[in-house]
């Protein structure tokens, strides 16, 4: 099995794990998404959902961010890694939103990375979970190692890992593959002790049972 036929198979078994895969990011609105996803960095989404429980209660449009004191929202945001400069980039966004994009996020990969504290892997998200469009695939650090597992790239550099990906995946399964093999990465292929054992991959995957 070449490196290309690996991959349509990664695509196929993962689907049928993960039909649907949705972030595990809470949101009620896209508003809420575009913040989770600038406050997930370096963050688990566990601890992004604990905080913002309280902090969307308080803030509930774009306009509450964009005049929010600054200080007080670092305090809110406080149990995030590296809060106090996202807080920075929130207040930046939403006021971009309001100024530049009539208080809606734009609907591209171009203006979505325009937003300060978006770049390429959040604007897939964003693009994805809001309204399944996939103009590329999402790499975070789950799919970097499951992707690496599996032989599908050597690369460590997201930018890369996923030209690679994108290049043995047909269009019509990025929106998938993505979601899939970050819960893939989460659930299964774990940093540490992968289950290669409940794993569907194992048949096809070069690095099963290596790391007993
Ligand atoms: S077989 Fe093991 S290493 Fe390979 S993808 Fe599955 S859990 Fe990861």
């Amino acid at each position: 099995m070449d490196r290309k036929e690996r991959a349509l198979e990664v695509a196929r078994l993962l689907k049928k794990e993960h039909p649907k895969p949705k972030t595990e990011l809470n949101h009620e609105n896209e508003m809420q998404l575009a913040i989770s996803v600038a406050m997930s960095a370096q963050t688990t989404d566990k601890k992004v959902n604990q905080v913002n429980e309280k902090l969307f209660k308080k803030y509930k449009t774009w306009q509450d961010f964009a005049n929010a004191n600054l200080e007080e929202l670092q305090l809110d945001m406080h149990g995030i890694n590296f809060h106090r400069g996202k807080a920075e980039r929130v207040i930046k966004m939403a006021q971009m939103v309001i100024n530049d994009f009539g208080g809606k996020l734009p609907q591209n990969m171009v203006d979505l990375m325009k937003l300060p504290g978006v770049a390429r892997k959040s604007s897939n998200v964003i693009m994805q979970e809001l309204w399944d469009i996939a103009e590329g695939i999402v790499v975070d650090t789950h799919v970097t190692r499951v992707s690496n597992r599996l032989g599908l790239t050597e690369y460590q550099d997201a930018v890369k890992i996923e030209k690679d990906l994108m290049e043995l995946l047909p269009k019509e399964s990025w929106r998938n593959i993505s979601g899939a093999m970050v819960l893939h990465g989460r659930y299964v292929c774990t940093a540490r002790k992968p289950k290669c054992g409940e794993c569907v991959l194992n048949k096809i995957c070069p690095s099963a049972f290596t790391f007993e």
